[in-house]
């Protein structure tokens, strides 16, 4: 299948997310660019085609996706009953990276769920995606754009390396602005819950919500988001995290890239900008540093450290908390190990 590449510039915007749309109506798979990363998307209610999403990125068929939707009134539309705090939430954070999990009716295919009771809910922010989304006219089954367990495409050219051939179109919105994925928030549970950090944390929910939040223990023995329990967004290289404390003093990290460039690997970097220079190590910027810089850039990084062919990548974590508990989740989770 030939993968059709279609741009947004202003000359081409209008006609390329007519053709994007076109095609998810008629059942085919097209990737596009959300704030967060890259989807893979799918006409919600055409269950072959949903299956068809699952074959490509080889995701695990008991992992259920994320339905995106234009307006809330999409949203309300799958639901059985609209949790109280619904509207709240949606006044603040939508569009935005915030997926919400609720009640679904009999709208919803079983193959989008994994069978479950509930679905989840997103109305991406990016002004390409909602005009996709609505001239597309149903919700969008979407999981990241990537092969399974490769870290999420934060750019059109990340979506091909990997599934080039195997869709049907891929709408380039240029770089994703937030980076990683949506904080997922339970809301069928008596205190709300949060299954997945992200860049909205727990401290924007409470404030809006005016009361407590939790965050899901991750070694529970049914875990709630059947995402977790896989391996994640791991570049081909080894990933080794600094730990924070360690990471603060610079000769921790440069003492880590001698020993690794002596045992004969090919070393990257993936760090602070201040920290570039450090041996033989080839580099990628995470910017100032902050946390939102991470989020941005850290699977790009991956990707472009990997396609330097290096052998292992350290990176510098830091502390979690606030927007530093999902880059750290994700992090982790990429990891070998954390020294
Ligand atoms: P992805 O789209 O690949 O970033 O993954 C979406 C995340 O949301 C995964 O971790 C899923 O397991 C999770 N998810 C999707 N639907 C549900 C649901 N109904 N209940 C709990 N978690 C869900
Ligand atoms: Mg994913």
């Amino acid at each position: 299948m030939e993968t059709l590449y279609l741009t947004t510039d202003p000359s081409t915007r209008t006609r390329s997310i007519q053709t994007a749309a076109r095609l998810l109506r008629e059942g085919h798979i097209v990737a596009f660019p959300t704030e967060t990363v890259y989807g893979l998307g799918a006409n919600a209610f055409d269950e072959e085609a949903v299956l068809r999403v699952f074959a490509v990125k080889g995701r695990p068929r008991d992992n259920p996706m994320i339905v995106h939707v234009h307006h809330p009134r999409q949203a309300r539309e799958l639901m059985q009953e609209v949790p109280d705090l619904f509207g709240e939430l949606v006044n603040e954070f939508w569009p935005g990276p915030l997926t919400l999990i609720v009640r679904h009716n009999a709208a919803v295919p079983d193959v989008v769920t994994a069978g479950l009771e509930t679905v989840a809910v997103r109305m991406p922010d990016l002004k390409i995606t909602r005009n996709l989304l609505c001239q597309t006219g149903v919700p969008v089954a979407a999981p990241s754009a990537n092969l399974s367990g490769r870290p999420s495409p934060t750019d059109a050219s990340s979506v091909f390396a990997d599934l080039q051939g195997k869709i049907s179109a891929v709408l380039d919105g240029g770089e994703c602005p937030v980076g990683i994925e949506s904080t997922v928030l339970d809301l069928t549970s008596a205190i709300p819950t949060i299954l997945r950090p992200g860049t909205v944390t727990r401290e924007d929910l409470e404030d809006v919500i005016q009361s407590r939040v939790l965050f899901a223990d991750a070694n529970a023995e049914r875990p709630l988001s059947p995402g977790m329990k896989y391996r994640h967004y791991a570049p081909q290289a080894s990933l080794v995290v600094v730990s924070p404390q360690h990471a603060e003093s610079a000769s921790v990290l440069a003492d880590a890239v001698a020993k690794q460039l002596s045992a004969g690997k090919r070393v990257g970097l993936l760090a602070p900008e201040a920290m570039q220079g450090m041996g033989e190590a080839a580099f990628f910027s995470l910017g100032d540093g902050t946390p939102v810089e991470y989020a941005r850039r850290i699977y790009a990084g991956l990707r472009a450290l990997d396609a330097e062919g290096v052998g292992v990548i350290l990176c510098p974590g830091i502390a979690a908390e606030g927007i530093g508990v999902a880059v750290m989740n994700r992090l982790l989770k990429a990891a070998e190990r954390e020294i």
